[in-house]
């Protein structure tokens, strides 16, 4: 083994030729971000590969997770977002990062939430998806229908 190796243990995991790179996971957070990534609608059979608790200077710990896809949904991205926001994303192409931006709070969340509000529409007609608008730069969403304000932390996410 190499001292590069000993100084860099995040080289341990295996390089991917193409896909994605989880990055700056808070640690704990990566069996969240795998549970969500099996349970993912198209995703669940891509072959991925996740590091737990590497030192980090930013984080004191972090973990990390690679998948090899082609692509990720955009609605995936949102609900990692949701419940890691600060996440890198890397994009790999020929073992070469191409991409590499941090995860921010969307905007808006479709269809990844469950309203609070027993009395809103979306919960009185199943059919009707739920549509979340942020307020500002913080973590606070207001409900589309019922006008609603909720904390990120109040939201049930789910998948869709
Ligand atoms: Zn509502």
């Amino acid at each position: 083994m190499s001292s590069d190796n000993k100084k860099n243990p995040v080289l341990h995991i295996p390089k991917i030729e193409n896909g994605f790179v989880f990055d700056h996971i808070p640690a704990g957070l990566g069996p969240r971000v795998l549970e969500m990534l099996r349970s993912y609608t198209g995703l669940k059979d891509a072959v991925v590969t996740v590091g737990l608790n590497y030192r980090s200077g930013k984080l004191g710990s972090k973990d990390m997770l690679k998948i090899e896809l082609l692509d990720l949904p955009d609605s995936f991205l949102h609900l990692i977002a949701l419940i890691g926001p600060g996440i890198t994303i890397k994009k790999i192409v020929g073992f070469e990062v191409v991409g590499k931006y941090p995860l921010e709070l969307p905007e808006a969340i479709d269809n990844l939430a469950r309203c609070r509000n027993p009395n809103c529409v979306t919960n009185t007609e199943r059919h009707v998806p739920t549509r979340f608008e942020r307020t500002g730069t913080g973590s606070r969403y207001r409900c589309s229908y019922c006008e609603r304000v909720f904390d990120l932390k109040e939201l049930e996410l789910r998948l869709p």
